[in-house]
């Protein structure tokens, strides 16, 4: 079970809130559905920290670690980074 997605809700009385927050889900849904579909399809990460906010993010930046030849910087005193192509990361 992917616990990022649930968003805990509280139960609203006052019948005003209660349509306004159905009609921000709907609005959610349609806005975010088709792109968190395809961002799951691609097997990204999707985080709902909010409605109407969205972090996607690609598991294979997990793989990156900081080069050790520049320290992550990317470029040394030599100049640029042979060792990561001056990018700071390196594939662990
Ligand atoms: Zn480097």
């Amino acid at each position: 079970m992917d616990v990022s997605n649930l968003i805990a809700e509280r139960a609203v009385r006052n019948p005003l809130f209660r349509l306004l927050a159905a009609l921000l889900r709907r609005i959610d849904a349609w806005a975010f559905d088709a792109l968190d579909a395809r961002a799951r399809a691609q097997g990204w990460q999707v985080r709902r920290p909010a409605p109407l906010i969205r972090v996607y993010r690609n598991p294979d930046f997990d793989t990156l670690t900081r080069c050790l030849a520049c320290a992550g910087e990317g470029v040394t005193a030599r100049g640029h980074c042979h060792a990561c192509l001056g990018s700071g990361r390196v594939r662990s």
